[in-house]
C-alpha cells in the first residue's frame, strides 16, 4: 500500500494546490467608475481578501495590478503619515482609465501587526522612534506580511502578465515567485508631506522601497 501512495504522488508532481477560494462576487460602482468586487477566503488560515477588478483577463494581455495592504488610517481616514490611501485611489483611477486591472486588498494592517498595535507604534513614533524601531520596540518583526495568496488570487482571476503598481520589492518578488510575468513596474509615488517624509525615508533606506522623491 505504501508504494502505491508514493507512486500516485509522483505521477502528479506539478499539481498546483489551491490555497484560496472565491466565495462571492458582485458589481461595485465607485467614484472611479464600475468595478467588480470579489471576496476570497484562505483555505489555510482565517484570512480573507478582497479583489477589486475591472475587465476580463487572459494569459497574453498585460494587466495593471496592485497588491494593497490594508491601512485603515490612510485608506479611510486620509492620514498624512503615509501615502497608502493616495496609492489606493491612484491605482483605482489608473485601472478605470485603462479599462482593466486588479487590486488585491489584504487585511494586514500595519505591516501585519494589526490596527491597535499600529496605534501603539504611532505613539512611540510621537516620542521619536521611526517606523522600524517602533515595530521592534513592540516585539514585532519589521514586516510580517506575506503575499503568496494575493498572487494566487491574481492568477485565479486569469491574469498572467502584469504591470505592477508598487514600490515594494517584496511584492514584486512574490509575484515573480508565484509565476506571474512582470512586463512593467508602474511607480506609484507622490511628493512626501512633512508628516510622511521620515516614514518614506525609512522605507527607502531600511526596507529597500523604490522611491525617487525622498532623499
Ligand atoms: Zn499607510
Amino acid at each position: 500500500m505504501q508504494t502505491e501512495i508514493l507512486s500516485y504522488r509522483e505521477e502528479k508532481p506539478n499539481l498546483e494546490i489551491k490555497t484560496v477560494e472565491k466565495v462571492a462576487e458582485a458589481r461595485l460602482p465607485t467614484e472611479f467608475g464600475d468595478f467588480q468586487i470579489a471576496g476570497y477566503r484562505s483555505l489555510t488560515s482565517d484570512e480573507e481578501f478582497i479583489a477589486l477588478f475591472k475587465g476580463e483577463f487572459d494569459e497574453k494581455m498585460p494587466v495593471p495590478v496592485r497588491i494593497h495592504s490594508q491601512c485603515l488610517t490612510g485608506d479611510v481616514f486620509h492620514s498624512l503619515k503615509c501615502d497608502c490611501g493616495k496609492q489606493l485611489r491612484w491605482a483605482m483611477e489608473r485601472i478605470a482609465n485603462e479599462g482593466h486591472g486588479i487590486i488585491v486588498y489584504q487585511y494586514q494592517e500595519g505591516r501585519g501587526i494589526g490596527i491597535i498595535n499600529k496605534i501603539r507604534a504611532y505613539a512611540l513614533q510621537d516620542k521619536g522612534a521611526d517606523t522600524v524601531e517602533a515595530n521592534l520596540m513592540l516585539g514585532f518583526d519589521v514586516d510580517l506580511r506575506k503575499y503568496d495568496q494575493c498572487v494566487e488570487i491574481i492568477k485565479d482571476l486569469g491574469a498572467k502578465r502584469v504591470k505592477v503598481m508598487s514600490n515594494n520589492p517584496q511584492k514584486i518578488k512574490a509575484m515573480i515567485e508565484g509565476g506571474l510575468e512582470i512586463v512593467e513596474r508602474i511607480p506609484i509615488e507622490f511628493k512626501p508631506s512633512k508628516d510622511s517624509v521620515n516614514y518614506l525615508k525609512v522605507k527607502k533606506l531600511q526596507m529597500g522601497h523604490l522611491l525617487n522623491l525622498v532623499g
